[in-house]
């Protein structure tokens, strides 16, 4: 499919799969004019450097870590919660880049994950059946069919308060906040008696060293920018395909067109139908891509994806985020790599050990266990290593808050433990605590 034949618009030609049902009529139609002519969230330039980023990712010379919440909540788009994911965040990649010795690209889900596939358009609750909830950007949580309509006018709330985030996260990741000298104040008190609390004011202590060392010899940190600035790029599923539209520019200094929501954007296990809308959309902008492979994918049909997505085959342009479970990883990785290897693709190979590994608890609350998180992260350097391509990186979702979601750590959360701080409207997050701890072990992985 030649690109000339793609615009903006084109995938309407197209079955969209996971689109809600928005209300036709002025609102609707208001709305994505709207967004069509406010300013974009993100500026090309910034796509571009990412994917010149991935490209090391995909030779091993990068290591990626995309992570946050399943969905952002528009309730906590405040200050506190976002410099919290940003401290692990932080935390996680400085570990990452210090004990595991490699450049780490940080992807954060979000300033714009907001929407969300759902396996059933309806639900049933307390005998009601309701429009399922599709996330902030569509609906609302709560139990009533006024809350779970769809509101096209929540898709401008969603862009504003994407703005929002985007703006606080360029103040902490360029305004000091992020500079190493501040490693021990991105310290958690809470990881005090935890193993990875001990391992992390060591670190802390070797970081100090190497700063002072650098001073002794006559290198002032205070002007090295890589010490007082860090990057951290943004993505979002691109599953509400009329916001994504309106938010698609050309770029006036290359003449490409991007998708100015978000600096990454993926397209799901459930909406990559080599023939649907979605596929039409993505192929036609020039932002890095993720596409989400599960169990049930089909080679050829991948292979032909590829094609479409990616058929210049730039490094950089595609990363593929399997997520198979730590029961169907050792039977759906290694003939996938080893196809895709022999085609010559050249992607970023990212693990995302959560998707696959969901189970619900005797509360009937949704989980994950973080040995078994761990163990799918496992297996799959395992196998990469076996095959002799590069495990390039991994999508997690976590959070910066202390809640109880997923079981396992060494808190050794159970079962039973998880109502003291469940929150998520959507899947279960790591802790902060369970995130630093996973970036060691994942530091580990990195240099065997
Ligand atoms: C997600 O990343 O939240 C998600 C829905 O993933 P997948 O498309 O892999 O199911
Ligand atoms: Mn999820």
């Amino acid at each position: 499919m030649p690109t000339h034949d793609w615009k903006k618009s084109s995938w309407h030609s197209f079955v969209a799969q996971q689109q809600p049902n928005w209300p036709t009529g002025p609102v609707f139609d208001d709305t994505l004019k709207t967004l069509s002519q406010l300013p974009p969230l993100v500026f090309a330039g910034e796509c571009q450097t990412l994917k010149a980023s991935l490209a090391e990712a995909v030779e091993g010379k990068a290591f990626v870590l995309q992570c946050g919440d399943c969905a952002e909540d528009f309730s906590r788009c405040t200050g506190p919660d976002i410099r919290e994911l940003l401290k692990v965040i932080l935390q996680m990649s400085v570990v990452l880049a210090f004990a595991g010795e490699k450049k780490v690209i940080k992807i954060g889900r979000i300033a714009g994950q907001y929407a969300k596939p759902r396996s059933s358009d309806t639900e049933l609750v307390n005998g009601l059946e309701l429009p399922s909830y599709r996330g902030d950007m569509v609906n609302s949580p709560e139990p009533t069919l006024e809350a779970r309509t769809p509101d096209p006018r929540r898709m401008l709330e969603g862009y504003y308060r994407s703005a929002a985030t985007l703006n606080l996260v360029r103040s902490f990741t360029l305004g000091g906040y992020a500079a190493l000298e501040r490693v021990q104040a991105w310290h958690r008190a809470s990881l005090d008696a935890l193993p990875a609390g001990q391992k992390y004011e060591d670190l802390v202590r070797q970081i100090w060293k190497t700063i002072n060392f650098m001073s002794a010899i006559g290198l002032d940190p205070q002007h090295v920018p890589q010490l007082n600035q860090v990057t951290l790029y943004t993505s979002h599923e691109a599953l509400l395909l009329d916001y994504e539209q309106a938010l698609t520019r050309m770029d006036s200094i290359s003449g490409g067109w991007y998708d100015t929501s978000g600096h990454m954007l993926w397209i799901g296990d459930r909406t990559r139908q080599l023939d649907g809308a979605h596929v039409e959309f993505l192929r036609g902008i020039q932002n890095p891509l993720g596409m989400k492979i599960g169990p049930k994918y089909d080679i050829d049909d991948i292979k032909r994806i590829i094609e479409r997505l990616s058929p210049d085959n730039e490094p950089g342009r595609l990363t593929l985020i399997t997520r198979f479970g730590v029961a169907k990883i050792e039977e759906c990785l290694p003939p996938l790599v080893r196809e895709l290897t022999r085609e010559g693709y050249k992607v970023v190979w990212s693990c995302d050990p959560m998707h696959g590994n969901t189970y619900q608890n005797q509360f009937g609350q949704k989980t994950r266990n973080f040995e078994v998180v761990l163990q799918e992260i496992r297996s799959f350097y395992q196998i990469h290593r076996a095959e002799g391509t590069v495990p390039g990186g991994v999508h997690l979702e976590l959070t910066g808050d202390n809640v109880t979601e997923c079981t396992g750590g060494s808190r050794q959360l159970m079962d039973q433990h998880l109502h003291q701080n469940y929150q998520t409207n959507c899947d279960p997050r790591l802790n902060a605590e369970q995130g630093v701890e996973l970036a060691f072990e994942l530091a580990d992985l990195l240099h065997p």
